[in-house]
């Protein structure tokens, strides 16, 4: 999860992070930050919250300089100190350095043991101080070594905005699992950003995604560099479509919007039901609740309404509060619901709670039948690239069946998408990354490594 954001080339380069940062604020809310390089030195302001909270008039008098990068986090349980705050800033025998990572590295533990053994000191848990710490012990002169050296050692998904006080460096895993594209600014400066919804807020044109496997340095004076690091292997994650992204965001030439309508015309096909009316749960199943009432002729209705001003669901530690958490957040309109039997679309099915509670609040407001269906295949293993799911163990779909899924929720049916329906709704040309359904760990890691932590 996470967002990250750079800008370089630009007089307006921290305002133009900002609102990058802005736009995608659903990719993290946990904290946000900003770093900036002025040839003499690197500026950066950093703290809990959101991007509006954090960030204010005064902080662009700090912020100066034609360079910035930006992080917005998406934090698991627990770990909600400032310090886990990016970008990462450190001081080291080169100067001065600042990373801003999306993606999760699953050989966290083993790199962090090693460099521990060797006297270094961390002050968090992210794996994000481990890219640091390993550019800092290189032996080699250049920065652009070091950090050839670094990716050497590191395994998993990542996009990192790397800045010296005079460079800006973007790489991209070479399975190109997290979204990373470029764009040119109106001012002839250039952005690269986790979403292209960024570039619509601050009018950049879209130039083209970054590629598995690519580093670009952005020097003052001089054209884009352009160095493919690694063999590139491309697994898109499948996942960015289903849920994560914004609709409005085009990943590898795919609007995301679209991808969700078919993925609901799909699901239509593969699990209909006899209902009077198809609902969305707000606002995540909204695109594919449209696909799949068209598909089945139904009628669409927005029965459900959504509030707004309530975090996501998953941001909170202990299941009493989620539950609570989907009550503050969803509630049904009863006079459209009433004696209707109903299908309801979700974009996926984590530990249940959602489906659960949605379930018992539509058959409260009077629904004569509660078919829910899922727009994407069950979530059987635990994503280690960079989506926070939980342990198989809260799993629901990795510990019961789908009729006692169905049960558990109280729903009168439940269907999922299958693999090959996903796959073909999405586009057969590419081979996504499916982990989180075929437990395919193909960058790495297994059920077990560590978690998402940026
Ligand atoms: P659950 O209630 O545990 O079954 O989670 C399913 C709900 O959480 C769905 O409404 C999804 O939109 C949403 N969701 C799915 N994956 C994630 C995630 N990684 N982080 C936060 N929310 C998610």
């Amino acid at each position: 999860m996470c967002a990250i954001v750079g800008v370089y080339g630009s007089d307006n380069a921290a305002k133009i992070a900002y609102y990058a940062l802005f736009a995608m604020q659903h990719r993290g809310q946990e904290s946000t930050g900003i770093s900036t390089a002025d040839n003499r030195t690197i500026h950066l302001v950093k703290d809990r919250g959101l991007v509006t909270e954090v960030f204010d008039e005064e902080v662009f008098k700090v912020l100066t300089g034609r360079c910035a990068i930006g992080h917005n986090r998406y934090s698991t349980a627990g770990d909600d100190s400032v310090l886990d705050a990016q970008p990462v800033f450190a001081r080291y025998k080169l100067g001065e350095i600042s990373v801003a990572h999306n993606g999760n590295l699953v050989n966290k533990n083993e790199v962090r043991n090693e460099l521990i053994d060797n006297g270094a000191i961390f002050q968090t848990g992210m794996d994000t101080e481990n890219i640091v710490h390993l550019i800092a012990k290189s032996q080699k002169d250049a920065l652009v070594d070091r950090i050839k050296d670094m990716l050497s050692k590191i395994e998993g998904a990542y996009c990192l905005a790397i800045q010296s006080r005079s460079k800006m460096f973007v790489i991209r895993d070479r399975f190109g699992i997290r979204p990373l594209s470029l764009g040119k600014l109106p001012d002839g400066g250039w952005i690269v950003a986790s979403e292209t919804c960024a570039f619509d807020l601050v009018g950049a044109q879209f130039v083209r995604d970054v590629n598995p496997g690519e580093m670009l340095i952005f020097e003052e004076g001089k054209e884009i560099y352009s160095e493919q690091i690694f063999e590139p292997d491309y697994r898109p994650c499948a996942f960015e479509y289903i849920y994560f992204a914004r609709p409005d965001s085009v990943i590898d030439g795919k609007n995301v919007y679209e991808m969700r309508l078919r993925m609901g015309r799909k699901l239509a096909e593969e699990a209909p039901a006899d209902v009077d009316l198809v609902l969305p749960v707000p606002d995540s199943g909204v695109a594919a609740a449209r696909g799949y009432a068209e598909g089945l002729g139904a009628a669409f209705e927005m029965g459900i309404v959504r509030n707004h001003y309530v975090g996501r669901t998953f941001i909170e530690p202990t299941q009493e509060i989620r539950d609570l958490k989907v009550k503050l957040k969803l509630s049904p309109i009863r006079p459209i619901i009433e004696g209707k039997r109903v299908a309801v679309i979700d974009d996926s099915l984590v530990r249940g709670t959602t489906s659960r509670q949605i379930v018992k609040m539509l058959k409260e407001a009077g629904a004569a039948e509660v078919h829910m269906r899922i727009a994407a295949p069950e979530i059987k293993f635990p994503c280690r690239y960079g989506i926070d799911t939980p342990t198989k163990a809260e799993l629901i779909s990795a510990n019961h069946s789908v009729e006692e899924i169905a049960e558990l929720i109280g729903a009168d049916s439940l269907g999922f998408l299958s693999i090959e329906g996903l796959v073909e709704a999405l586009g057969k040309e590419r081979n996504y990354s499916l982990v989180s359904f075929d437990g395919d760990y193909f960058a790495g890691g297994n059920a077990d490594s560590p978690g998402c932590s940026v």
